[in-house]
């Protein structure tokens, strides 16, 4: 017997919409993947360095932030990257935008309200919608919700897919009855990740096999070629400084809603939460096998349902990890990720961070243990 209304997410509905089965595992089961999603471990860092870039405007700590959040990167080499790209990005992003356009009203903000059948106004019993918003920020006499994407690149079809992020849409209308702003549209800060690798010099081995066939081809049967040295973290620095000099690296663009949207939005919603209430009485989540590699690649759940639910395979790769992190540590990522530094990050600070533009006063806890109830709607 549950004890109230279930906490949801957009995400998982998202989920329970492209994959029944996927939403099983990951809000009935509980279960994560143990090895985290990399690309979704750096757009968490890099909200992170935004949060704090636009509450205090101060460069070093943004820094700071970055060289905690890689304490490895000696040694590892993944976590090495992403301090080079996130130091370079953050650096880039500073100079970029040295005053903004805009002020910042609230960052990583919570929501939860109730889930409202459209057709007759009531709310649901056994549901309520919670999610974060990076921001929200104000232009002249206008609200905005401020999106951070991190992006491989942008081009006309990504813009275009925009308008078919209906979270953000959604998250409007929740952010409006909570906090009472009439939100006019989305300003999306999009960051792009830079391809640029660090060069890694060549081994003696290497070397020696270079030289000898440049040899074979010259006239004299020798040549002066010299080892390539690994480049050095400045110089990589250097590189990365000088491609987000360069002004495709980082874009604005702002989207308007229109109501219309908010109202379908909400049907969709509601019909999501009767095929849930029906798929969980009956016990029967079906897969979606068209999902499986919707990402180009599996879906995190793809050995699980391999191997039919083997509780060896749950063993081996899987652990429980309580849903909605997103509400927790800030950045509304999909439900597949596996983020402990993300967590980790949350669950160590405690600590009210100051919210900008209003004189510095505290803000929520990121937690998630404060979140806004909006009033019955
Ligand atoms: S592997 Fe395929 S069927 Fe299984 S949960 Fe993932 S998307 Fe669904």
């Amino acid at each position: 017997m549950m004890s109230g209304p279930m906490l949801t997410t957009y995400s998982m509905w998202s989920l329970f919409r492209n994959c029944r089965k996927a939403c099983d595992w990951r809000y009935l089961h509980e279960l994560v993947p143990l090895e985290r999603d990399h690309n979704l471990s750096f757009g968490s860092l890099i909200h992170e360095c935004l949060e704090i870039w636009h509450r205090d405007r101060e460069l070093k700590r943004v820094l700071d932030h970055i060289d905690r959040a890689c304490p490895n990167q000696a040694q590892d080499e993944r976590e090495l990257r992403d301090w080079h790209l996130a130091t370079a990005m953050m650096k880039g992003y500073a100079a970029r935008y040295p005053t903004e356009e805009f002020e910042v009203v609230a960052l990583e903000k919570t929501f939860k309200g109730k889930i409202v059948n459209p057709a007759t106004g009531a709310s649901s019993r056994s549901f309520v919608l919670a999610g974060k918003v990076d921001g929200i920020v104000q232009i002249g006499d206008e609200f905005f919700l401020l999106e951070h994407k991190t992006a491989s690149q942008i081009d006309a079809d990504y813009l275009e897919r925009l308008w078919t992020d209906f979270q953000i849409i959604l998250y409007a209308w929740y952010v409006e009855r909570t906090l009472g702003l009439r939100i006019a549209g989305i300003l999306y800060n999009i960051l792009v990740k830079a391809r640029l690798q660090q060069g890694r010099g060549e081994t003696e081995a290497e070397f020696e096999e270079r030289r000898r066939r440049l040899a074979a081809k010259s006239k004299t049967g020798k040549s002066s070629a010299k080892r390539k040295l690994p480049e050095s973290d400045e110089a990589f620095q250097e590189r990365l400084a000088a491609k987000y000099a360069e002004p495709g690296m980082f874009h604005r663009e702002t989207l308007y809603i229109s109501r219309d949207q908010f109202a379908a939005l909400q049907a969709e919603l509601w019909e999501l939460t009767q095929a849930f209430l029906d798929a969980r009485r009956r016990g029967v989540f079906y897969r979606n096998t068209a999902f499986c590699f919707h990402y180009h690649r599996p879906c995190a759940y793809f050995p699980l349902c391999r191997s039919g639910g083997s509780p060896n395979v749950i063993e081996n790769l899987y652990h429980k990890v309580p849903p909605h992190e997103e509400l927790r540590d800030g950045g509304g990522e999909p439900p597949q990720a596996n983020c402990a530094r993300r967590a980790n990050a949350c669950c160590g600070r405690h600590n009210p961070p100051r919210q900008a533009g209003t004189g510095g006063e505290p803000q929520d806890c990121l937690c998630g243990s404060h979140i806004e109830e909006a009033p019955a709607f």
